[in-house]
């Protein structure tokens, strides 16, 4: 039966986040120590094994598929994978297939993205100075970002920048990288950094940048309208009255966006994951590798998604993060 995925709370599941893989070709600070230790690859679902999964999804009633990682893009034959998704958008039992990625790739991907049936993709984006960059990325170079981001807009992709608020670190360019988005037509979310997994040295709680304090100084500048939420997801966005621009704001710390949640996440082993920040999660590889048919699959989705928790408990009071999660952000998938 092609029942509705709905959970305890009467959240009707429509969203999915997969990672394709835990591997990147970064090693942004707050996310991978440099020595990052990954999966042995037998570990990861194959492209096949990622098809039916989503596929699976899509019958019980997903309508929107982002592919994450790691960096998904450096995953071998990942347009592959791509173009199989897209017979769900042609058929339209898909409404969106979307992408997040550092932009590494895009020079070489965006065309293909696009005739996979891509619209809109996320590139994330802390910096806009080569330095900086080089600093936070660790392995990333500015300029290879800057012409995939090119390269998506001239093949005809909306592109959001995604950019973790990092105190002392890019503090100083909010207005640089907002105003750069306005002038090239991009809209941007920025992100408050949560306590996801084992980093090395990094102090988290000298990291994390309030995006109540960033949105009040975006406010000294010019109003700002709050917007209505449709996407089920954590980001709220303003419209700035002076240019007309969106943005966003993703605070899982400060603000409890739970009630509305529409997603779960898929790890790149095959765990689902019905919360970002609780570690309850079940395994669907096992089931996905048990049978070619995929009874045992659903029957494994639908007792996740009967034990999606009502909500997350991070919490950075009192300057000590509690409801800390150990799993890498590259696992889940951000
Ligand atoms: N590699 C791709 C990328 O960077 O866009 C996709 C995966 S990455 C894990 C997804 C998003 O998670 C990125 O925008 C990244 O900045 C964000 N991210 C990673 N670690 C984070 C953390 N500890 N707190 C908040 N955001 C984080
Ligand atoms: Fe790689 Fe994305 Fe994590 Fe940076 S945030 S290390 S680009 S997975």
């Amino acid at each position: 039966m092609n029942m509705p995925l709905i959970d305890p709370f009467a959240r009707a599941i429509s969203y999915l986040r997969v990672s394709v893989t835990d591997r990147c070709d970064f090693r942004c600070v707050y996310c991978m120590s440099e020595n990052m230790t990954f999966l042995p690859k037998k570990e990861l679902l194959t492209l096949e094994e990622l098809d039916r999964l989503c596929s699976a999804f899509v019958r019980l009633g997903v309508k929107k598929l982002r592919i994450t990682g790691g960096e998904p893009l450096v995953r071998r034959d990942i347009m592959t994978f791509f173009n199989a998704m897209g017979r769900h958008l042609d058929k339209g039992d898909l409404q969106e297939l979307t992408i997040t990625t550092n932009g590494s790739q895009l020079e070489k991907y965006a065309a293909d993205l696009y005739a996979a049936g891509v619209r809109r993709v996320n590139i994330s984006l802390d910096t806009l100075d080569e330095a900086k960059f080089a600093q936070i990325t660790r392995w990333g170079r500015l300029p290879q970002v800057l012409r995939g981001i090119d390269a998506a807009q001239a093949a005809g992709l909306r592109v959001k920048i995604n950019t973790v608020a990092l105190q002392g670190f890019n503090e100083d360019e909010l207005f640089t990288l907002t105003d750069w988005c306005a002038d090239r037509d991009m809209d941007i979310t920025f992100i408050e950094v949560m306590p996801m997994g084992d980093i090395g040295n990094e102090d988290r709680i000298g990291q994390f940048w309030s995006l109540r304090d960033l949105r009040a100084r975006l406010a000294e500048r010019s109003a700002l309208t709050d917007l209505p939420d449709n996407s089920g997801g954590p980001a709220r966005y303003v419209r700035v009255a002076a240019t007309g621009q969106k943005i966003g704001f993703i605070t899982p710390l400060s603000h409890n966006f739970c009630e509305s949640c529409n997603r779960v996440r898929i790890t790149c082993t095959g765990e689902i994951y019905t919360c970002l920040g609780q570690e309850g999660h079940s395994d669907l590889r096992g089931p996905l590798r048990a049978s070619e048919a995929d009874h045992d699959l659903e029957q494994a989705i639908r007792a996740a998604i009967a034990r999606k928790p009502k909500g997350h408990d991070f919490d950075y009071s009192r300057q000590k993060v509690d409801g800390q999660v150990s799993r890498h952000m590259s696992h889940t998938g951000g």
